[in-house]
């Protein structure tokens, strides 16, 4: 047992037990592929082993043509590992590729196991000295250049794709991608040394070494979580497909990373990176919102270029210590815009409802008055009758009942026409307005027929206010030339003369029946009205 054959044997335990670690953990993108590396890279060094352990030419000839196909796999894997692993599983090679490695492995396996018939490989093998079990000088064929440039090809891929990974990753990635295209160019730099003649790990090929400390390096991260886990690619995918705004900010509130639509805020610059959170107002305005205490609801909304936004921040904790921020902007301008568009339409309604309600009671208050003289109707009076009579019930006065008729009044208007009468009607009303106080009621009942109630009164005290009333209205007929007007009236009381509404209009009427025979132009009360307006029998008109 020599140092270089300890070496060897610990390399090839170690990328053994890395493959199985691999095996155990769960999957990430391009697993297979770095389990393929691992593989091949555990051939190729147990072929090593082999190699200087075997003491004769012949056996270390054998053990060298059988490392062939772990020679040419490894960096076939490691290419597709890092094309799996770099788009963040998103788009993995195809699995032809993978055929494709294996098949040149093997193809090249069997150009090495028979080689002794076409010497492609190599063409001489002579020990570099004499002594026993001294190692091999190859002189190299046609194949071996062949797959030497294949393999070159291939590990130029992977430094491509490696530098290409540090372009474009994110600040916050492009370290773990340095240190992936520094990894990657590590067996390139052992395999070119050695191929070069100058670099050799005790007189060995120092490359399978290089994939087996790569593979190590890769495991340490892979335990530490740090680097396989985060599927970088997978997260620039997912964070730049989302339509809301996200950036991450460092512990000093510069911005480390930004989705495609955070570019896409006003004042946000095109590369933002770098830039500090504080010097785009609207993300100085969405940590403002945030560092209030409350956080919730409306207060949250930003508003900037016309679209709305609800701002989230969730801590990015490294351990116990606060490394960062995360700055979610909620796109929720439709949502915004259509409860304003609801609060309008709610607005408007309640305009409308108001103006119905408004136009409701105009109506019904044109339909409780008559037009003529601006009076309340019969149909109001009918509708106020039971609450005027509770109203006398309840504060135990007694009120009075006027039907008031205008004497000869078609006559008025035989003579001197429908507007001349018309006009006579108005003169009326109002003089009875005038001649009334407030809790008295008056009523067109109907053509020149009128109604006054006088809450507080027996008939007795009505008297002296009709005649008032016929004062009145006879000081304005008087300047009249045409048309001098006067009236007749009838009075009733309650509860005196009546114990509800229809007794007591009908003695009303009675009475002024009985007014109108007496020859019109005065007042009768029922009380007064003798023997026939006491049944309550109408009287016949005297003419
Ligand atoms: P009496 O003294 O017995 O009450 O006789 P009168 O002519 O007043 O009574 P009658 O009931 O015979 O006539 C009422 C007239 O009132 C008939 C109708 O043409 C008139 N009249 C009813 N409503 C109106 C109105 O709104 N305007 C006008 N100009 N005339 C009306
Ligand atoms: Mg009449
Ligand atoms: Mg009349």
């Amino acid at each position: 047992m020599t140092l270089p054959v300890i070496l060897l044997l610990a390399a090839l335990l170690a990328s053994l037990w890395i493959a199985r670690c691999i095996r155990l953990r769960p999957p990430f993108p391009g697993g297979d592929s770095f389990l393929g590396l691992q593989r091949a890279a555990a051939w190729w060094v147990a072929c090593a082993v082999l190699e200087t352990v075997a003491t004769s030419p012949g056996a270390k000839v054998f053990w060298a043509e059988m490392a062939w196909p772990g020679i040419v796999a490894a960096p076939g894997f490691w290419a597709l590992f890092l094309w799996s692993y770099l788009q963040g599983g998103l788009r993995p090679p195809r699995p032809r590729w993978r055929r494709i490695t294996l098949g040149i492995a093997g193809l090249s396996w069997a150009v090495a196991l028979t080689n002794d018939w076409h010497h492609l490989l190599y063409v001489s093998a002579v020990p570099v000295d004499g002594s026993p079990g001294a190692p091999l000088e190859y002189g190299h064929g046609a194949w071996f250049f062949a797959i030497t440039g294949y393999l070159y090809l291939v590990m130029l891929a992977t430094v491509v794709l490696a530098v290409q990974a540090v372009l474009r990753a994110p600040i916050l990635y492009r370290q773990h991608h340095l240190g992936l295209l520094l990894a990657a160019a590590v067996p390139w730099l052992a395999n070119i040394g050695y191929v070069s003649g100058s670099v050799r790990l005790f007189d060995f090929d120092p490359t399978p070494f290089s994939f087996v400390a790569m593979g190590a390096v890769f495991h340490w991260l892979i335990r530490r979580r740090r680097f396989l886990d985060l599927l970088p690619v997978a997260r620039d995918a997912l964070l730049d497909g989302l339509p809301d705004p996200v950036l991450v900010a460092d512990a000093e509130g510069i911005i480390v990373d930004a989705n495609a639509a955070a570019a896409g805020l006003p004042g946000v610059p095109d590369e933002p990176l770098g830039q500090s959170l504080a010097a785009v107002p609207v993300l100085r305005e969405a940590l403002g919102h945030l560092h209030r205490a409350d956080g919730e609801g409306m207060d949250r909304l930003i508003a900037a270029a016309g679209r709305h936004y609800e701002a989230e921040a969730v801590p990015l904790l490294h351990g116990e210590r606060r490394a960062g921020l995360l700055l979610l902007l909620r796109d929720v301008t439709r949502r915004v815009q259509a409860e304003a568009r609801l609060q309008e339409a709610l607005a408007a309604l309640r305009a409308e409802h108001e103006t119905n309600l408004r136009l409701h009671r105009q109506l019904r208050e044109q339909a409780m008055r008559d037009p003529l003289t601006g009076l309340h109707n019969r149909r109001f009076f009918d509708e106020l009758k039971p609450l005027l009579l509770a109203k006398a019930q309840d504060s135990g006065q007694p009120m009075t009942a006027v039907m008031l008729d205008l004497d000869h009044f078609k006559r008025l208007n035989d003579t001197h026409g429908h507007q001349a009468g018309d006009a006579a009607l108005r003169r009326f009303a109002a003089m009875l307005q005038r001649g009334t106080r407030p809790g008295d009621a008056v009523f067109r009942l109907g053509g020149e027929e009128f109604l006054v109630l006088l809450p507080g009164m027996v008939p007795r005290q009505a008297l002296p206010r009709i005649a008032e009333w016929r004062a009145m209205l006879a000081a304005e007929e008087a300047v009249r030339e045409a048309g001098r007007v006067t009236f007749s009236a009838g009075v009733a009381g309650f509860p005196g003369d009546a114990a509800g509404w229809e007794e007591l209009l009908r003695r009303a009427d009675a009475a002024l029946y009985r007014a109108k025979a007496e020859g019109r132009d005065r007042s009768v009360c029922w009380e007064e009205a003798g023997p026939s307006a006491a049944t309550g029998e109408p009287v016949p008109a005297v003419a």
